[in-house]
């Protein structure tokens, strides 16, 4: 008999700025009264989704339910910028790179999930708007942060990767800006308006017989023969239940003192009008994930209602799980700073939104697919890439789950558990002290 009981429950910082952007969503379903199911998935960000469409691909006779806490597309998984990674990009790295052999088996791993959403894109009838094979580029505003480039490069050759240089003059080309020295193009990465993604995907598998509750968050997960999931407008009860609610993995009273719960933060500009995306040239559409890790992800989108520029950046250590609105007022400060320095030429454009966003990582960099429990498994620890490794995750834990064998799988099981952190890594203000030391050493790729 397992009796768990949930100690906090999911709260998102500051507005879901791109699923504001889409129109509203029909009135929210949350659980009301007892029902049984064959699968309980728990989450429905990328890890949640990809399981139930995974169980529903596997099982399609079986009923699959998904609790989720919010609306979908209101937490990480509708508030990410939205960079779908097929290659290497460990976040904790120097350059993103790591050893040969590894990062071939993580590019394939991504690569598959990449696939399935493809797939859910096409069933699901996602337009190019949604989801977007179009590649991105790695871009390069420093000395330093070229060399970073140049060595990507020299390990992507290494892996037998395609890869395509750009010069100053093709990076102004492209974002209208001079202020990248260099890029590195890769096609691998599909770019995705994240809500409507999810929310596509969520619509999509709720017409294949799986049902999803909204703004239902499991309060407690019992055992005596089947589990019983606890929500506060009912219950339900299912022989199988797939945990994919990333970091709150904790709060479930799993892996406690070996996951790092990381904040990240975003700014969306208000629709620039015609005469500014005039003067602001490039081309309409891009996406630059930063040559530093600690540097900013900027994106170009010409979303419903105009022609708008995302910035992501800084990193926080909040192992609550909550941030406050004035942690959001004072990364405001790095956004604006970074918009204006990439763009001296909108002098008038205003952030219209802006917000933060939970990650899971681990310090060496795994995610976890496992069974926690009797007929309890996980899909949680994106190490802040969970558009695909979440993705993976899902399908792995789906097919752990369901009996369906692969070498992939193999892998994923043989991983090692996510190492103990040491104390000097729990103690918040150092770890916060390291992250902001290596954000100053980012100079101007922050
Ligand atoms: C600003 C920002 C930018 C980012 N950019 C990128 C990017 O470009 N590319 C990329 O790959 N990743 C990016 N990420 C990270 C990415 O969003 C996450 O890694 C991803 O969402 C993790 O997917 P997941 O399904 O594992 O978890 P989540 O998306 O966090 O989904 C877990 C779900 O579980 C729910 N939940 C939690 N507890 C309960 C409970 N008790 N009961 C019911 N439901 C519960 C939560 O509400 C949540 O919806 C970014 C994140 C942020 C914040």
């Amino acid at each position: 008999m397992a009796a768990i009981k949930v100690s906090k429950l999911p709260v998102d910082p500051g507005p879901a700025a791109w699923n504001s952007l889409l129109p509203p969503a029909e009135p929210a379903r949350p659980l009301s009264g007892d029902v049984t199911a064959d699968w309980l998935v728990i989450g429905a960000g990328f890890a949640g989704l990809a399981a139930a469409r995974r169980l529903s691909q596997l099982c399609p006779t079986d009923r699959v339910v998904v609790l989720e806490a919010r609306r979908v597309a209101e937490g990480p998984a509708g508030r990410n910028s939205g960079f779908m990674i097929d290659l290497p990009h460990d976040l904790s790295s120097a350059d993103y790179g790591g050893a040969l052999e590894a990062d071939k088996s993580l590019t394939a791993d991504n690569r598959h999930a990449i696939r399935f959403a493809t797939q859910m894109a096409t069933d699901f009838g996602l337009g190019p708007d949604v989801f977007c094979q179009s590649g991105k580029v790695n871009a390069a505003a420093t000395d330093k942060g070229d060399r970073h480039n140049r060595d990507h490069a020299v390990h992507l050759s290494a892996m037998g990767e395609d890869h395509t240089w750009l010069d100053r003059t093709d990076m102004c080309a492209l974002t209208g800006t001079d202020y990248y020295c260099s890029g590195l193009y890769t096609a691998g990465t599909a770019m995705i308006q994240p809500a409507a993604f999810v929310r596509g995907v969520a619509r999509g598998l709720a017409s294949n017989r799986v049902q999803i509750f909204e703004n239902s968050p499991v309060t407690a997960l019992n055992r005596t023969g089947n589990w019983t999931a606890t929500t506060p407008g009912g219950s339900v009860i299912a022989p199988k239940v797939i945990l994919a609610v990333n970091g709150h993995l904790n709060s479930f009273g799993y892996l406690k003192n070996r996951l790092m719960h990381v904040f990240t933060y975003a700014s969306m500009t208000r629709p620039l009008t015609a005469q500014e995306s005039a003067s602001l040239g490039g081309q309409a559409v891009w996406g630059l994930t930063p040559a530093d890790p600690m540097g900013t992800t900027v994106r170009r989108v010409q979303a419903p209602g105009g022609d708008r520029i995302i910035v992501r950046n800084r990193f926080t250590f909040d192992p609550t799980l909550e941030v406050s609105d004035r942690r959001i007022a004072r990364v405001a400060r790095d956004h604006d700073r970074a918009f204006r320095a990439r763009f001296p030429m909108l002098p008038e454009v205003r952030m219209h939104y802006r917000w933060g966003g939970r990650l899971c990582l681990s310090r060496n960099n795994v995610s976890v697919v496992r069974v926690l429990d009797d007929g309890l498994y996980v899909a949680c620890c994106q190490n802040g890439l969970g558009t695909a490794r979440g993705t993976l995750s899902g399908i792995l834990a789906a097919e752990l789950a369901t009996g369906t064998r692969s070498e992939r799988l193999d892998r994923a099981l043989a991983a090692p558990d996510p190492i103990r952190l040491p104390p000097d890594v729990l103690a918040k203000p150092a770890a916060n002290a390291f992250l902001r030391w290596q954000e100053h050493k980012a100079g101007a790729e922050l």
